[in-house]
């Protein structure tokens, strides 16, 4: 780094612990152990994980796994972030398997919404899977972080003025839902010391519409006792997922024209007279999910504070999708004809570019090939949404002439074909 670029203060980088399942470890215990350990590993600081100390026998026995978060603003420019110019603000966490906890309705109708018990096993990795560009992961954690601080702190809402309403809008399958509760899960284990305890409700709000609508009432305001006793418990922090909104507005808009039974008017406003009164505890977050990309009229948007387009991924967006997976399947050895076996490590999309600049291809011609017919995939996935991209290498596995002796060239070659497939089967 140049001296200019080295800042005065030492900059926060997030450095988060998983304990493992079986650890009774106190965390503050571990947070201390963890705090020498980096003092003394003097290295510099990169996104992903490091590797837990053999020596450090009371890391073993507790800890799972030790991971490097947030630095990428800084890295990105190819800057080192060396350890004296980092102070580690250290998180340590243990993961829920206690899996969704379904409500069930009187009848023994499955409900309309799941809880979670935060940070849940389930989550874990997914922040990290999803692969969008401009920051914006880091604007919603910084969003969140602030709201969560101004809320803590006491700020007077009348004299600056912000609520935890989230909206993510955008087509379906840009990965909305999972970036929803991604950001809970980060949330929970960020804000653990101020909120030991921590829970995800998820509405799909398509389903309450889609039963009989005198039950619907019950169901929301059911719902809404529980969120309610959950908060007034000062140390939980609690994240309602309101998904696919729209369809609340699309009820509303069939009752006034009649071809709707007028209950649904009523079940929609209960819901917003609900989320109204949630905006006043400070301990709760609203995450809404939306799939129409226009603008949604609907009062109830008006009340988030921050509205993010999440579109189809960017050609580097693609490209680090499918380069993730091939990756798994390097891991995995589905992908067995490869030169350096498991160990090995495709380049991400930036050292590609500047590759082909310099026409540095001195390194293994194999690898740098592979990267290059990858970047042509992605090309040929334009149009594609991150659902789609996540399940390509597996039809183009399923279609390979002999998938037990899988060859990266004929995959990527097959995945290409199916990227055609697939994109001559969107609508127009
Ligand atoms: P939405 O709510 O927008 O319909 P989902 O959250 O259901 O989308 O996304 C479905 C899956 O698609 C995700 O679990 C993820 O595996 C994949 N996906 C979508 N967008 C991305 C992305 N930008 N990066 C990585 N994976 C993605």
């Amino acid at each position: 780094a140049s001296p200019s670029n080295v800042p005065h203060e030492k900059i926060h980088v997030s450095v988060e612990v998983c304990l493992k399942p079986s650890s009774t470890a106190r965390p503050g215990d571990v947070q201390k152990a963890v705090e020498q350990m980096l003092e003394k590993r003097s290295l510099s600081y990169v996104d992903g994980p490091i590797p837990v100390p053999n020596d450090d026998p009371f890391l073993m026995e507790n800890v799972h796994r030790i991971r490097i978060c947030d630095t990428d603003e800084w890295v990105k420019n190819h800057d080192i972030l060396l350890f004296w110019q980092v102070k580690p603000i250290i998180h340590v966490f243990q993961l829920s398997e206690e899996g969704p906890c379904e409500e069930l309705t009187g009848d023994g109708q499955l409900s309309s919404f799941n809880e979670w018990i935060l940070p849940a096993k389930e989550f874990d990795g997914m922040w990290e899977s999803l692969i969008y560009e401009s920051g914006l992961k880091q604007r919603l954690l910084r969003y969140a972080a602030s709201a969560l601080l101004f809320t803590e702190k006491g700020v007077d809402p009348f004299l600056v003025s912000w609520n935890r309403i989230i909206l993510l809008h955008g087509p379906p399958g840009t990965g909305k839902t999972s970036l929803c509760k991604a950001l809970a899960q980060k949330l929970s284990i960020r804000f653990s010391s101020r909120y030991p305890q921590c829970q995800l409700i998820e509405v799909n709000a398509h389903s309450l519409f889609s039963k009989w609508f005198s039950e619907s009432g019950k169901l929301v305001a059911k719902l809404f006792q529980k969120i309610q006793e959950m908060i007034e418990e000062e140390n939980n922090l609690v994240f309602v997922l309101i998904d696919e909104v729209e369809s609340l507005a699309a009820a509303r808009k069939a009752a006034l024209s009649g071809s709707e039974p007028s209950d649904s008017i009523r079940v929609v406003n209960a819901l917003l007279t609900q989320m109204d009164k949630l905006k006043s505890s400070p301990n709760v977050i609203i995450l809404t999910t939306s799939n129409i990309t226009a603008a949604i009229d609907i009062a109830f948007v008006d009340r988030a504070d921050i509205k993010a387009y999440v579109g189809p991924p960017t050609l580097q967006a693609r490209y680090e999708i499918l380069r993730s997976c091939l990756q798994e399947l390097i891991r995995t050895g589905i992908i067995s004809n490869i030169q350096g076996s498991s160990q090995y490590i495709l380049s991400d999309y930036v050292t590609l570019k500047e590759k082909l600049k310099m026409h540095e291809i001195q390194e293994v011609q194999t690898t740098f090939h592979l990267c290059k017919q990858l970047a042509e995939a992605a090309e040929a996935c334009e149009g594609l949404s991150g659902r789609t991209l996540r399940k390509l290498p597996f039809l183009a596995h399923a279609a390979l002439d002999n998938p037990y002796c899988c060859d990266p060239n004929k995959l990527l070659n097959t995945m290409i074909d199916t990227a055609w497939r697939e994109r001559s089967e969107l609508p127009d």
